[in-house]
C-alpha cells in the first residue's frame, strides 16, 4: 500500500523558492533544490529576514515524508482488520462513491450528525482547513467540531483579554530589557526567536524562564522557576498581588483602559508569594525576585507559550499570564506587553465559504474516543479525518483505538501518510504535501505571510484538501454551477477575498502588510478588538465557565499510587506527529535522580509508565534538568516508537481544561517501574 522511495537520476538542478505552512510560528522562507522533478534538498531562504537562510532540522528531512515507505500513493479500501493496515488499491472515483454512499446513509438514517468530521492543523495553510471542507460540513448538516486540542485555552484568554490584538514581533523582543519566557521553549518550536532572545540578553535584558525543565534556554537565563507543572496560575498570581500590593499597578491605565481590576485584585489577595512558591514547588526569594524584576523593568515583554494551557487550570493560567501586562503597565514601548498567537492578526474573514455553521451537534475533539463509543443521539457513524492523526495526539489513546474499531464505524482518512489513525480506516485517500501544491503559510509568531507555490508534481495519485473537498461537495449535489471547486479556483477567491492589499502584494510577491503593521506596539499601533477596545480582566462568562471560578487554583490530581506528573512537550523531532514515522533512537522517558533513586532505577533501564488507563514501555534517561516529581515523554511519538506500541497519549485522562475544552496533557499521573521487575 505505501509508496517505494525512487532513486534521483543525474542532470542539473534547480531551485525553487516556496514556504512552510507547518504548525510553527516562524513559517519560513524555503529554497528547495529540485533534480528532475525530485526534492533533493530543503534549505531556508533569505527572502523572509526572520528565516535568514536557516531552518530546523525538521523540515530539512521533509523529502523523507514526500517520498518514504510510509507515504499514501493511491486510494485505497481497508481488506483486512481495522488497525491491521492491508489496504486494496482503487481509483480515485471508486474511493469518493464510496465515502459519497457511506455519508448519504448514514444522514438517511440517523440525520447529518451521525457524520463526525476531524481535523486539526496537520497542514496548517489557510488553504487546507476550513475552506471546501468546512463548505461540505455545513451543507450537509454534518457534526460540528471543537477544534481544542492545543490553543483553546490561550486563544479564549487572548480573545477575552484583548480581542485577539496583535501581539510583539520576533523583531522586537531585542527592545526588551526583560523577557519572561513562560511555558515555552524556542529552541524547539520557534527556533528563530532564539536569536533575538540572544541578542536582547547580548544588549542587557535580563531573561527569566518558566518551565519544570531546565530547558537550554532555561539555563541561560537570569532566572529559572521550574515550577510544578499545573501551578503556572498561582504563581502569575502571586506576582499580580506583588504589583497591586507594592504599588506597582499601573493605576492610570486600569482605569482607562480596562474593566474589572478589582475582581482581579480581589482574587489576587490569597496569593501571598510564600503560599504561591509553595503550591509551584519553587524558591520563595527567586519568585519575590522574578515579581520586583516585571514590576520594575520596561520594556518587559512576557511571551506566553501552551505548555502553561495544557493542565485542568490552563485556562485560569493563560488568563492570569496574559492579564499581567495591562496591571504592571507594560504596553505603549516597542518590546513590551506580551507575544502570543498572532494568527488572528491578518483580519482574514473566510467569507467565500459561502454558508454559516448549522445547529448541528458540537463533538470536542479531545473526546474522540467517547464520541465513538457512547455518543447515541446519534451514534457515530462515519468518521472522516483530515489533517490529524488523532491516535498518537488526542487524550485517552485506548479509548480512541477501542472507538476506531467498532466495526459498524465507517473511517475515511485523508492523508499524506499511512499514519497511527490511517491504519483503522476503511477508506484511505492520498493527499498532497506544502511541496505539491499552493497555500498561503502565515507565521502566528513575526508577522508575516508568504505564497508557499508548488515545487513538484503531486506524487503518486495524491490530491489537494481543495481538490477533495471540491469533489465531495460536487458528487453529494451541495454546489451551485457557478462555485468554485478545486486548488486554483480556491487560490484565485482567497487572494481575491484578502484585505486591503494583501491580495494584490502576495500575486506580485511582495511582502503583504498586516493590519496593524508588521511590527505593532501594543496600545500605539494596535488595540484590543474588544467591544469596548477596553482589556476585559474578569468577563462574567468566564467567572461562570471555570469551575471554581475565574483566576482560580485546582489542586494537583496526583495520588499516592500515581504520584509523578507525566509532561509532553515538543520535540526536536516532530511537528506535532507530522514526521513521526522516520527513524529516531529509542524514546526515552527523562527522570530526576531523585526519582529514579527511589525507585530503584538507572539511566538506561527499561521501565513502564503506567496509570490506570495504559502503560507504555520505553528506556529511562535519568537528568537533573527535569524537577523531581515530574516525567518527560516527547509529544507527537508514533506508536512504533515505543516498545509496547503504546504512546504518551494513552496515559492521559480526557479531562478538560477549566476554559475553553481544552486538552489536559500534563495531567497525566503516573508511577514508573522497572520493566524487568514487572
Ligand atoms: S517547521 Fe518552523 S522552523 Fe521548521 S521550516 Fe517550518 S516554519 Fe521553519
Amino acid at each position: 500500500m505505501p509508496g517505494k522511495p525512487e532513486p534521483v537520476l543525474g542532470g542539473p538542478a534547480s531551485v525553487v523558492e516556496t514556504a512552510c505552512p507547518l504548525d510553527c510560528p516562524d513559517s519560513c522562507s524555503l529554497a528547495v533544490t529540485v533534480k528532475h522533478g525530485k526534492v533533493i534538498d530543503i534549505d531556508g531562504s533569505a527572502k523572509n529576514p526572520v528565516t535568514n537562510s536557516f531552518i530546523c532540522a525538521k523540515v530539512r528531512k521533509f523529502d523523507q515524508l514526500a517520498y518514504g515507505p510510509d507515504r499514501l500513493m493511491y486510494p485505497a479500501v481497508r481488506k483486512g482488520r481495522k488497525g491491521e493496515g492491508k489496504f486494496k488499491r482503487v481509483s480515485w472515483d471508486h474511493a469518493l462513491e464510496l465515502v459519497v454512499e457511506k455519508m448519504r446513509d448514514a444522514k438517511a438514517r440517523s440525520g447529518g450528525a451521525a457524520i463526525l468530521p476531524y481535523s486539526y492543523g496537520g497542514s496548517n495553510g489557510l488553504m487546507t482547513q476550513d475552506n471546501f471542507d468546512a463548505q461540505v460540513w455545513r451543507r450537509f448538516g454534518t457534526s460540528r467540531l471543537a477544534r481544542t486540542v492545543c490553543a483553546a485555552p490561550t486563544g479564549a484568554a487572548n480573545m477575552a483579554l484583548y480581542g485577539k490584538m496583535a501581539s510583539v514581533t520576533y523583531q522586537d523582543y531585542v527592545d526588551a530589557k526583560l523577557l519572561v519566557l513562560w511555558g515555552v521553549n524556542p529552541a524547539v518550536t520557534s527556533i528563530h526567536l532564539v536569536p533575538y532572545i540572544k541578542d536582547a540578553q547580548a544588549r542587557g535584558a535580563e531573561l527569566v524562564v518558566v518551565d519544570p525543565r531546565a530547558t537550554q534556554q532555561a539555563r541561560a537565563a537570569d532566572i529559572h522557576l521550574p515550577i510544578r507543572p499545573g501551578t503556572d496560575v498561582a504563581v502569575a498570581m502571586a506576582i499580580h498581588r506583588y504589583l497591586f500590593v507594592n504599588g506597582f499597578a499601573d493605576e492610570t491605565f486600569l482605569r482607562e483602559h480596562t474593566i474589572g481590576a478589582d475582581r482581579l485584585r480581589e482574587r489576587a489577595e490569597p496569593w501571598t508569594i510564600e503560599r504561591a512558591a509553595a503550591v509551584a514547588g519553587v524558591d520563595a526569594a527567586a519568585l519575590e525576585q522574578v515579581a520586583r524584576l516585571y514590576a520594575e523593568t520596561s520594556p518587559a515583554l512576557i511571551r506566553c507559550g501552551w505548555g502553561l494551557e495544557r493542565n485542568r487550570n490552563g485556562g485560569n493560567a493563560a488568563m492570569a499570564v496574559l492579564s499581567l501586562p495591562a496591571v504592571g503597565g507594560k504596553f505603549g514601548v516597542r518590546g513590551g506587553g506580551y507575544a502570543m498567537s498572532n494568527s488572528a492578526s491578518w483580519k482574514i474573514e473566510r467569507s467565500w465559504i459561502g454558508t454559516n455553521e448549522p445547529g448541528t451537534r458540537v463533538v470536542n475533539m479531545n473526546h474522540l474516543g467517547r464520541a465513538l463509543l457512547d455518543y447515541n443521539d446519534p451514534p457515530v457513524d462515519v468518521l472522516f479525518v483530515y489533517n490529524a492523526n488523532p491516535v498518537a495526539t488526542v487524550p485517552d489513546q485506548h479509548r480512541i483505538v477501542r472507538g476506531l474499531e467498532r466495526e459498524n464505524l465507517f473511517t475515511v482518512v485523508f492523508e499524506q501518510v499511512m499514519n497511527d489513525t490511517a491504519l483503522y480506516a476503511d477508506v484511505v485517500l492520498p493527499a498532497t504535501t506544502f511541496l505539491e501544491g499552493y497555500d498561503f503559510a502565515k507565521a502566528y509568531g513575526p508577522l508575516h505571510m508568504t505564497l508557499a507555490r508548488p515545487v513538484i508534481d503531486a506524487v503518486g495519485e495524491a490530491r489537494s484538501n481543495a481538490d477533495v473537498f471540491g469533489e465531495l461537495a460536487a458528487r453529494l449535489g451541495l454546489l451551485s454551477d457557478e462555485e468554485p471547486t478545486g486548488e486554483l479556483d480556491l487560490l484565485v477567491t482567497m487572494l481575491d477575498a484578502m484585505p486591503g492589499r494583501i491580495g494584490e502584494d502576495l500575486r506580485a510577491d511582495v511582502p503583504p502588510t498586516a493590519p496593524g503593521g508588521n511590527r505593532p506596539v501594543q496600545f500605539v499601533d494596535v488595540f484590543p478588538n474588544t467591544p469596548d477596545q477596553k482589556v476585559n480582566l474578569f468577563p462574567a462568562e468566564y467567572e461562570a465557565e471555570a469551575p471554581m471560578g475565574l483566576y482560580t487554583f485546582q489542586p494537583d490530581p496526583a495520588t499516592e499510587k500515581y504520584p509523578l506528573a507525566l509532561i509532553s512537550p515538543s520535540s526536536e523531532r516532530t511537528i506535532n506527529s507530522t514526521l513521526g514515522q522516520l527513524p529516531r533512537p529509542d524514546v526515552t522517558l527523562v527522570m530526576h535522580p531523585d526519582d529514579a533513586s527511589a525507585r530503584g532505577l538507572a539511566d538506561g533501564d527499561l521501565v513502564r509508565i503506567f496509570n490506570d488507563l495504559g502503560e507504555v514501555h520505553c528506556y529511562l534517561q535519568v537528568l537533573a534538568t527535569i524537577r523531581p516529581g515530574t516525567v518527560s515523554l516527547p509529544k507527537g511519538l508514533w506508536r512504533r516508537s515505543t516498545r509496547n506500541g503504546v504512546t504518551g497519549t494513552a496515559l492521559v485522562p480526557d479531562t478538560l481544561t477549566d476554559l475553553a475544552g481544552g486538552a489536559c496533557f500534563n495531567d497525566a499521573r503516573v508511577q514508573v517501574a522497572s520493566l524487568a521487575t514487572a
